[in-house]
């Protein structure tokens, strides 16, 4: 589970908690009766103890968290790509079960990086990685001069200093809030990204900005960078006395590169059983990585350990493991359609994975009928499972009310297409998308998300629904009817802050911007024009080079406002004009 959409500043303020508030978001059951296509009582064909099997090595800590990047998650998908194998199950035209795709994972420091403070009483040379470090967002660069203090850098006059100089200034800033200052009734985000951005917009060309712990840039960090060199110095009182002399300069040399390495998405397919319509498809995917040693994403962060991962989401990739054994093993069972199997990669740094995935598909993707997504599927508890998705599709809910009958388990239903999983990239593509999910946990996101926990016979549980809806999925007569969702209304009135309705994508985009994988119909971007594809480069004459750009620029504005945006477009620059909505 990763980032929920348009709310990364809501992210940077609770990182990583988003998905506790829209995991409560549940939905009434549809009730009409539809036809089930028979099949072989599937309920034992997915053995729990091959599930819990999966679940162990994904989820062991030899794995180490199958961070993407790192070896423990090249050896998970080493060990898809055999099982697929295994199976007898296809590569996507290409040798490889593997999709490699780069991801820039953090910075890489040059050891001959250097700050030296200067002033009356001297000057003196900081200790690389001791008492000062770029910030994993620096951008590479060197700066020299007299510095602008601008103090906690937490109001718009503490730049003054800064926008009153010719030319670019160097910016240092107090990390952190004053005494009397309270960042959440202000509003106000006091972290260190929030304030250099705004120094970087205030003209400057470098900035310092002093921490109680030097944070050193570690991996499962996605720097999308600021442009400008930008570094902690910490607080001892020694420096601290430098810093508050009227007359310091310094020189800075931040030689930093953004660190790039290789990751997999891990594909295999089953030709349908229909000649006639064995070129449509039906996508079946889960992420396998996870959160490695912790850092950023994990809900203890201070815990440098395996988080195991074993539910988020060892289970489904063990689940999407068991089901294409299961279609593979038996041939009769299998529906018209063809299978796409996939294990998407760094879904955690913000579903890069399956955002490459599906724009380097290895098939057209209107022949994509519909994409299952299972994210969590290990800890069903009281025989609960959600189904996110259920309106994107108008013939979903009936089809889930008549396999609920069937099963077991109790399904709820939210209505969404767009959640903080893989799915969102399909949607966002207008394919009608389903996420199971069995809820959440206090492990989650914390190394005690163990395989001991797992309910392995909630799984095969799930196994066997979902099994059902893959051959009604592939059997169905005709494409399913894509619903594109208006934004969800929020229960009981009033709503906060500004809403514009585009659905980001978190890769890295080539010049800097941000681009959009869609916009929410109906929503004051479509109003504005603004469509999937387009890089936005400028929001209300801040520039965006990144995701954290655009979300500080579009929450310095209020609901009502009308703003400017600057988009590229096929190789064109466009202009449109949005009215803000208010976000609920
Ligand atoms: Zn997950």
């Amino acid at each position: 589970m990763t980032r929920s959409i348009e709310s990364v500043a809501y992210i940077s303020r609770n990182q990583g908690r988003p998905f506790r508030r829209r995991a409560l978001l549940l939905l009434a059951l549809a009730t009409t009766c539809v036809f089930i296509v028979p099949g072989p009582a599937v309920a034992q064909e997915i053995d729990p103890e091959v599930l819990l099997a999966h679940v162990k090595y994904l989820a062991s800590d030899e794995l180490a968290g199958r961070e993407a990047g790192e070896p423990g998650a090249d050896s998970a998908a080493a060990y898809i790509a055999k099982q697929f194998e295994s199976y007898g199950l296809e590569p996507p035209g290409t040798e490889s079960y593997r999709q490699p795709f780069e991801i820039t994972t953090t910075i890489s420091i040059a050891p001959d990086s250097r700050l030296l403070l200067r002033s009356g009483r001297g000057s003196m040379t900081l200790e690389l990685f001791k008492e000062w470090v770029p910030f994993n967002f620096s951008g590479a660069g060197s700066a020299s001069g007299e510095v602008s203090h601008a103090g906690y850098g937490l109001r718009d006059e503490d730049y003054e200093e800064l926008e009153s100089r010719e030319g670019p200034g160097i910016a240092l800033l107090r990390g952190g809030v004053p005494e009397d200052f309270d960042p959440h009734g202000s509003g106000v985000d006091p972290s260190p990204r929030r304030k250099a951005t705004a120094a970087r917009d205030a003209g400057a060309e470098a900035v310092l900005i002093t921490v109680l712990q030097l944070r050193v840039p570690q991996a499962g960090d996605p720097p999308h960078s600021l442009g400008i060199p930008a570094v902690q110095i910490i607080e001892s009182e020694e420096i601290l006395a430098w810093l508050e002399d009227d007359d310091l300069s310094i020189v800075l040399e931040a030689k930093v590169e953004p660190l790039r390495v290789a990751v997999y998405n891990v594909v295999g397919q089953l030709p349908g059983a229909d000649p006639a319509v064995a070129d449509e498809l039906i996508v079946v995917g889960a992420h396998y990585d996870h959160l490695g040693m912790g850092g950023p994403g994990s809900l203890a962060p201070d815990l440098e350990e395996p988080h195991n991962g074993a539910d988020d989401n060892a289970s489904g990739t063990a689940l999407l493991l068991g089901i294409a054994q299961y279609f593979a093993a038996h041939p009769e069972a299998r529906p018209a359609r063809s299978l796409v199997f996939v294990a998407f990669s760094a879904e955690e740094m913000g579903l890069l994975g399956s955002e490459y995935f599906i724009s380097h598909a290895p098939f057209p993707l209107e022949k994509v009928t519909a994409m299952l997504n299972f994210d969590m599927v290990g800890r069903v508890r009281e025989g609960k499972l959600q189904v996110f998705g259920t309106e994107t599709a108008e013939e979903f809910a009936a089809l889930l009310d008549s396999l609920d009958a069937a099963s077991p388990l109790a399904l709820s239903y939210v209505g969404d297409g767009y959640g903080p999983s893989d799915q969102t990239s399909f949607y966002a593509r207008e394919i009608p998308v389903l996420h199971l999910f069995s809820g959440t946990h206090s492990e989650y996101h914390r190394p005690e998300d163990d395989w001991q926990l797992i309910n392995a016979a909630g799984m095969a549980e799930v196994g066997a629904l979902a099994i059902g809806l893959i051959r009604e999925l592939g059997e169905r007569p005709g494409a399913l009817t894509l619903i594109k969702q208006e934004r969800p209304q929020a229960r009981g009135g009033g709503g906060y802050g500004p809403y514009l309705g585009t659905v980001p994508d978190f890769g890295e985009v080539e010049g800097g911007g941000l681009r959009l994988s869609g916009v929410r119909e109906g929503s004051p971007a479509d109003q504005a024009g603004l469509q999937g594809g387009d890089v936005v480069i400028e929001f209300a004459g801040n520039e965006v080079l990144n995701i954290y750009d655009y979300t500080y620029a579009l929450r310095d504005h209020a609901p009502g406002d009308t703003v400017v945006i600057k988009v590229r477009r096929e190789g064109e620059v466009v202009e449109l004009t949005a009215v803000l909505g208010r976000r609920q």
